[in-house]
């Protein structure tokens, strides 16, 4: 499981994240909702190992995240899946999958084989493989990012706002792949703004706001919390 205790990120004299408590358990998909500047990406830039912390902790199974290398938390499980996908829009989609396989690059039959499990998982990607990231739809290239992700073999996926900038039709299909992810075995900690999609397909989640974890429950306390309710989803 991700066990996050007390912790604390700083840029400069500016505290970004204050005492962040939070877990996802083996399994979950845990929602991570928060308004603009809440500190989402800041937290997923420290579980990433891009950030250090200036106090607390992070840990995956045991394994601290923490100590500032990225290509240790992704070999130890832990993948993230960027706000804005970035992508390499000339490179043509299977390039840009295979790139996400890098830290495994010693096992190219097991790059294979996962590049064909995400392709089931992925269908329309199929037909897609050798045209250039960039040409692809935005939610075709959503998937093309969290298929990505998945190239590292995560237990765990850190889904940074993957509906960012999609029609409503289109969030559906993403939100439905996040389900197919974690029913083929992969946790996931979803950060987002699109309450009610995220929530739609969440087991438990969290609300931070100003760098704080203010509120946290289950889907169903937090669809029906007049706070969410009027802060994030609009009713
Ligand atoms: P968004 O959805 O807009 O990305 P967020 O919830 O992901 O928002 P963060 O990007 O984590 O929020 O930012 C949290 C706070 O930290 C914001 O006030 C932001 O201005 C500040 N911040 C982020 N990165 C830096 C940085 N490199 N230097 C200084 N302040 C930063």
């Amino acid at each position: 499981m991700l066990e996050v205790r007390d912790l604390c990120v700083k840029y400069g004299h500016f505290t970004a994240l204050q005492d962040i408590n939070l877990s996802v358990q083996t399994g979950e998909i845990v929602v991570l909702l928060g308004a603009n500047g809440a500190g989402k990406s800041t937290l997923f830039r420290t579980l990433s190992g891009l950030q250090r912390p200036s106090s607390g902790s992070a840990t995956w199974n045991g394994t601290p995240l923490t100590g500032g290398r990225p290509e240790f938390n992704v070999a130890h499980g832990v993948a993230q899946c960027p706000e804005g996908r970035l992508l390499f829009p000339d490179l043509s989609v299977e390039k840009n999958l295979r790139l996400g396989a890098f830290v495994h690059r010693s096992d190219p039959a097991g790059t294979a084989r996962e590049l064909e499990r995400v392709y089931e998982l992925f269908p329309a990607l199929v037909e897609k493989r050798s045209a250039p990231a960039g040409s692809l739809s935005g939610g075709q290239q959503q998937m093309v990012a969290i298929a990505r992700s998945l190239m590292a073999r995560p237990q765990l996926l850190l889904l940074d706002e993957p509906s960012l900038g999609l029609a409503p039709l289109v969030v559906e299909q993403v939100f439905e792949a996040v389900q197919r992810v974690n029913a083929a075995g992969v946790s996931v900690l979803l950060a987002e703004q699109n309450a009610f999609a995220a929530l739609g397909i969440a087991h438990r989640g969290y609300v931070l706001e100003g760098g704080r974890v203010t509120l946290q429950g289950a889907q169903h306390d937090l669809m029906t919390d007049d706070r969410v309710r009027s802060a994030y989803l609009g009713v």
